[in-house]
């Protein structure tokens, strides 16, 4: 199994993917598309025979970014067709009225739910189908040489170790192999956590339909908590309720069925009345954790990061997995420009990559108090209609935020500074315009005075 070790870089083409999540399965299939030999551990058992633990088959939204990388190894209409479109989200007050608004300025553009479990289930037969590509589950990493591109792995075998050319770390936000590095002299990580964690819960069918519009995300803003629903094929909806962990308001502090009812009686009114498993599911469906990590360099001799385990991020944009896919196509195609050179590679795919993730690490963050508290507030949504007007005057012009986000592969750190720009550009135009109307009225003014005078 092992190849020759050397400190020089090779182009030989052994790689070893740690991690077979939604990054580490794609970037196998792109990998052994491209000829490489590759060999992927994963700790847990194969996913599609063991299925989703319970409270962790979170659906996810895909768009416009995850779409352009899926279709490049050809998996977007398998994927489209396993997911349902949600064109605009859909606020649910305490009381009163629900709220819909689209997320693009035609009301044409999606989103895609999708759940978790059937796309890494797509991604791993995809990577399956390569003749080069081999995936062996319930392995593993305990430990990463970097210098010897080497892995200690713990399977029920025993201990096994394995070595390759090159070892890309697609292990998650808890990595293994970025762990290694934090071991290194130069390796910068930071690694921060919300006071909020997540639980998932149901909104089952009703009389074997959707009980809620499925054609959107579902938002209930509560200030100190908030929960979303998106939807599934099977017509039920995955919830997910976002909350302080601990604390008199928190998740800790519903430790009796009676006060699970009335919490959600209270502040969840409407959905309470289409969660018969409620109690069920908040009992024993853990609380999840929401971390953002940011570290730099991501590349340590031939050993590399990508997606959660380089740049895990809170989930508040839908854009942990987009952008781990984003960096599965800019790896490759800096080494198709390399011509198979790692070395030349790996430093320009995290030049393209890690401003570009702690921009989308802002971003997400800046989203969640933005869904918590603004989407209710007059000012955004006036707000939201001028920008939305503003795009559909002006096109390309201008665009909102959301829109570049979700709907374009515009390099996330571009789109503040060109958000910025163009609320300047449309303050500036606004300014003259004011001035050109004072001046005419004034204009006019004089006029008449003279004409009385
Ligand atoms: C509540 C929630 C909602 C989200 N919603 C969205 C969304 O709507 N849209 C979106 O784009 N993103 C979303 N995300 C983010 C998304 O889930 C992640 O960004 C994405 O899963 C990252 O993919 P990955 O392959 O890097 O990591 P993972 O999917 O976490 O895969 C890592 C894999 O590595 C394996 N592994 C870990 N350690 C080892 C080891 N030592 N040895 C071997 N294998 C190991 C794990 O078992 C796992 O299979 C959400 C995240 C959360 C928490």
């Amino acid at each position: 199994m092992s190849t020759t070790l050397s400190n020089q870089p090779s182009a030989t083409g052994d790689v070893v993917i740690v991690g077979a999540g939604l990054a580490g399965s794609l970037l196998a299939t792109m990998l052994g598309q491209r000829g490489y030999r590759v060999r992927v551990y994963e700790r847990r058992p194969d996913p599609r025979l063991t299925g989703a633990a319970r409270g962790r088959s979170i659906n996810l939204a895909i768009s416009t970014r995850g779409l352009t990388a899926l279709n490049s190894v050809g998996l977007t209409d398998e994927v489209l067709a396993r997911g349902l479109p949600m064109h605009g989200r859909m606020l649910h007050p305490v009381n009163g009225e629900q709220e819909y608004q689209s997320y693009s300025a035609d009301g044409q553009r999606a989103i895609n739910s999708i759940s978790r479990g059937e796309l890494n289930a797509l991604l791993l037969n995809s990577a399956e189908a390569q003749p080069s590509v081999e995936i062996f589950f319930q392995h593993r990493v305990e430990d990463c040489d970097i210098d010897q591109t080497q892995l200690t792995l713990g399977t029920d075998d025993g201990e096994k170790i394995v070595t390759a050319d090159v070892i890309i770390g697609t292990d998650g936000a808890y990595s293994a192999v970025r762990r290694a590095f934090t071991l290194r002299d130069g390796f910068n990580f930071e690694q921060d956590y919300l006071p909020y964690g997540y639980k998932e819960l149901t909104i089952p069918a009703k009389n074997s339909e959707f009980a809620l519009n499925p054609d959107a995300l579902h938002i209930w803003p509560r200030g100190s908590s908030m929960m979303i629903a998106l939807p599934n094929l099977d017509r039920s909806f995955t919830c997910t309720l976002f909350w302080p962990k601990s604390g008199d308001d928190s998740f800790a502090a519903l430790d009796t069925s009676v006060k699970i009812t009335d919490f959600f009686d209270e502040h969840y009114p409407d959905a309470a009345t289409l969660m018969p498993s409620l109690v069920d599911d908040y009992t024993h469906n853990p609380v999840g954790s929401l971390v953002t990590v940011r570290c730099s360099p991501w590349w340590m001799n031939r050993c590399v990061l990508l997606g959660d385990a380089a740049h895990a991020i809170v989930p508040f944009y839908g854009q942990g997995a987009n952008a781990s896919f984003e960096d599965c196509l800019s790896l490759v195609a800096a080494i198709d420009a390399a011509q198979g050179d790692w070395a030349m590679a790996m430093p320009a795919y995290a030049e393209d990559r890690v401003v570009n993730s702690n921009a989308v690490a802002d971003l997400a963050l800046h989203n969640f108090i933005e869904m918590r508290d603004s989407v209710n507030s007059r000012t955004y949504r006036a707000v939201r209609a001028t920008e939305n007007t503003l795009h559909r005057l002006l096109g390309e012009h201008y665009r909102t935020r959301y829109e570049m986000v979700s709907f374009s592969t515009t390099p996330y750190a571009s789109i503040e500074p060109r958000v910025r720009a163009q609320r300047r550009a449309v303050a500036i135009a606004t300014g003259l315009g004011l001035i050109a109307s004072g001046l005419t009225l004034a204009g006019r003014l004089r006029s008449r005075l003279a004409r009385r005078g």
